[in-house]
């Protein structure tokens, strides 16, 4: 039988790089196993659209609105929408879960074998571990894939899932914050 030729592994494999595609994924900061630390997905320009939007909305309630109210609220805004845009962001530049780039070796499974047939991903030549999937949107595998989320320009996986439900939460916190706070505006408005 034709002995099976392994990929040569270099589409992940750059180790040390600053800067690198990673299927549609920009990847900055690799570390030696050729795992970036800042990626940002394909849906980049809505995600610093909406991170700018987040950000007029928080100066506007934080300086504006709050201070007509009392300072307590004004103390509250500035922490209900620090934490939705630091979880914001870290959701969307984290590492959603690339797998390291992987070289095999002697005791790798059988190629021919079904189950490495299965498991492995031509397109980012490796082998795939329990969870993990290939990302058509991102053209990437992301290990322990929950989905891909335009939001947050990408997957949402191992790297960023907490920062994700950190994301959600927020978002009810902020949507509580401004209902609270207009209503108590217009409260004192009319008394
Ligand atoms: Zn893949
Ligand atoms: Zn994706």
């Amino acid at each position: 039988m034709e002995k099976y030729e392994f990929p040569d592994y270099t589409h992940l494999a750059k180790p040390n790089a600053r800067y690198a595609m990673i299927g549609n994924i920009h990847g900055f900061f690799f570390n030696s196993q050729g795992v970036p630390l800042v990626t940002v997905g394909p849906h980049w320009t809505f995600f610093a659209g909406l991170n700018c939007f987040i950000f007029f909305l928080a100066l506007i309630f934080i300086f504006v609105i709050s201070p007509s109210v009392s300072n307590l609220n004004t103390v509250i805004g500035t922490v209900v929408f620090g934490f939705l845009m630091t979880n914001y962001l870290l959701a969307g530049l984290s590492n959603p879960g690339i797998p390291k780039s992987r070289v095999p070796d002697e005791g790798d499974l059988d190629p021919v074998d079904s189950e490495f047939q299965e498991n492995y991903c031509k397109v980012c030549d490796v082998l795939m571990e329990e969870g993990t999937k290939h990302c058509e949107d991102c053209g990437v595998c992301i290990e322990e894939l929950d989905h891909h989320c335009p939001w947050t320009s990408k997957c949402v996986g191992k790297g960023n899932l907490s920062y994700f439900y950190g994301f959600l939460l927020g978002i009810l916190f902020t949507f509580i914050y401004i209902v609270v706070t207009l209503g108590l505006k217009t409260k004192y408005e009319h008394q």
